[in-house]
């Protein structure tokens, strides 16, 4: 089941009209395109399993541009690094620097990778495996049903930095954990 057919995310960004605009305004109108999408996909009965509370992915890798991390940096008045490399896989968790007592403190502006990203109920028979079920620790190499942000806005994100400004971890621009 494609669960993003029928949310048209060219149309939406066509429709957005991302030229023209400073680079943090689009990056705002997509992370606005990924909220309708996921919305979009809940609509349509992806079984989000998701919960307040929960913050098992919030201990792994968040890949973030340039442009996010510069209005993670505006809305909460912290001076973000610029990676000098991209940090290894990690293998422990390690709590994303804005996550204070489970709870995300720069919701409204979360990068687009937060805002895409699903732990799904796997179908009967399935051998995924249900991200309740899986411990912190396990989280990383678990086989998650999972739903993804959609390429298409991963492409775009991606188009509005230079070639030189890729992902890297949110751990790399804001090292420092409170
Ligand atoms: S920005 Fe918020 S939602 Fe994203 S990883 Fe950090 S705490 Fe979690």
């Amino acid at each position: 089941m494609d669960i993003t057919a029928k949310f048209d995310i060219d149309r939406e960004l066509k429709r957005w009209a991302l030229d023209g605009a400073r680079k943090a305004l689009k990056v705002g109108k997509l992370h606005q395109i990924a909220d309708r999408a996921s919305e979009s996909a809940i609509a349509q009965g992806a079984p989000v399993e998701c919960e307040k509370g929960c913050s098992k992915c919030c201990h792994y890798r968040i890949d973030i541009t340039q442009t996010e991390a510069d209005i993670l940096s505006e809305y909460t008045g912290r001076t973000r690094k610029t990676p000098d490399r991209p940090r290894d896989m990690f293998q422990e968790p390690i709590p994303c620097p804005f996550l204070v007592e489970n709870q995300c403190t720069v919701y409204p502006v979360r990068p687009l990778q937060c805002r895409g990203y699903f732990a799904l109920v796997p179908a009967a028979g399935s051998d995924l495996v249900s991200c309740r079920s899986a411990s912190l620790a396990d989280y990383r190499t678990a086989r998650l049903h999972v739903l993804r942000p959609p390429q298409a806005l991963v492409a775009a994100l991606l188009g509005l930095e230079g070639a030189s400004n890729r992902f890297a971890d949110i751990r790399d621009y804001f090292p420092s954990v409170r």
